[in-house]
């Protein structure tokens, strides 16, 4: 058998024929030459390699006594199952058996379909049945799309309740994330459990140590590391399939002096950011600054985007959702006759105060339940039939 596995010529041959001889010798050989050795030994054994290692023979053995049959018309067949063990021959495991197997009148007939596994559908047609190969999924094989599938189960279970829940609308949505702190953190991996894939982060600062225990994504090792490229592995382990590009970069702020040498790339950075709120369906501003949301706030009016703005003061939080862009005529009504949505900058001012003061020290819980509102606002808005030009009714989650 060692010299039958090692040859380049019969070790692919899953099938053969074991022949055993008076004086206890043994030879193998290629299943098509059994005929002309029939007469010389004493024992025949159709051999095949069995994959299984139960007590009972793989499922291989069924088509090969299937053929046999067919081919051969034998209709008792003496088996060996034969098995290895990290690449060893495992004889214990291995099987010696008999079956019998009558064929079923008209087996061979040309016309004759069997009923077999992995064929399905019958087709009328001169008297003639066809069946026609029943296709396998190859993808659900593959272990990333079964992590997917399992990963998104909750939502599916949701929409059996709530049968209003698109996933194809939430996977296929762009979310571009400005700020990966505490609430960059949070937001980005609700987003993801609410089966968005495709993510864009920007940030410009480096994670910090005091950073580790509040902006919940980020470990000891990423100290120093930008939290733009920190974050993408983070949210990869969590979630292999999303589609995630981490962005450093400085948000240009109204007010801050540029020296002159640092003109051109702060005009770089404007152009790649409004490039990037085009490219989105759904903006989330969560830096740690008001200026900062200032600007990207004029870029989703003008684009039109979905606009979300998430804050915590130290006792304090505020979420809302801009409103839609004004359009060309610069009404301010929407495009359905609603009175336009302000912006986090003519909405609320007093509150802005605020948490402008108080932005960096915050009730812990309120980082995870301004983000959670966030997202669930996010979600809610992508579902309603008016998208983002719907009332102000629907402005928060549940309501
Ligand atoms: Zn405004």
């Amino acid at each position: 058998m060692k010299v039958w596995r090692d040859s380049n010529e019969t070790t692919g041959c899953p099938f053969f024929g074991v022949h055993i001889y008076s004086d206890s010798s043994v030879v193998i050989r290629q299943l098509k030459c059994w005929k002309g050795y029939s007469g010389d030994h004493q024992k025949l054994l159709f051999g095949f390699y069995d994959h299984g290692h139960q007590d009972y023979p793989g499922w291989a053995l069924r088509n090969y006594i299937a053929f046999l049959s067919l081919r051969w018309k034998i209709e008792k067949v003496q088996f060996l199952c034969y098995r290895e063990r990290r690449g060893e021959p495992d004889l214990e495991k291995s099987l010696i058996g008999e079956a019998s197997f009558a064929a079923p009148h008209g087996w061979d007939g040309s016309d004759y379909v069997p009923e077999i596994i992995g064929w399905e559908g019958e087709k009328a047609g001169d008297r003639k049945k066809e069946k026609i190969l029943k296709p396998i999924d190859l993808d659900s094989l593959n272990p990333a799309s079964q992590d997917e599938e399992k990963q998104v189960m909750h939502l599916k279970l949701m929409g059996w309740r709530h049968p209003s829940l698109v996933l194809n609308k939430l996977r296929s949505a762009r979310c571009l994330v400005l700020g990966a702190g505490a609430l960059g953190c949070e937001v980005s991996r609700l987003l993801m459990t609410w089966g968005v894939r495709k993510l864009t982060v920007v940030d410009g600062g480096c994670v910090a140590i005091p950073d580790i225990v509040k902006q919940s994504l980020y470990v000891d090792n990423d100290c120093g590391v930008p939290r733009a490229t920190a974050i993408v592995p983070h949210l990869k382990e969590r979630c292999p399939a999303v589609e995630v590009e981490g962005i450093q970069m400085e948000i240009p702020v109204p007010g801050n002096p540029v020296s002159k040498t640092k003109m051109s790339s702060v005009l770089d950075n404007c152009k790649r950011l409004q490039a990037l709120v085009a490219s989105s369906d759904v903006v989330f501003l969560l830096t740690d600054t008001w200026e900062s949301r200032w600007f990207p706030t004029l870029l989703c009016a003008n684009e039109n985007k979905i606009a979300i703005t998430a804050a915590s003061g130290y006792d304090s939080y505020l979420v809302m959702r801009h409103g839609a862009g004004p359009g060309h005529n610069l009404s301010t009504e929407d495009a359905l006759g609603h009175q336009r949505l302000g912006c986090c900058f003519c909405n609320d001012s007093t509150s802005f105060v605020n948490l402008v003061l108080n932005e960096t020290v915050a009730l812990p819980g309120l980082t995870s339940i301004a983000s959670g509102k966030a997202v669930e606002l996010f979600a809610r808005i992508l579902h309603h039939e008016e998208g983002d030009t719907c009332s102000r009714r629907y402005c928060w989650y549940g309501h």
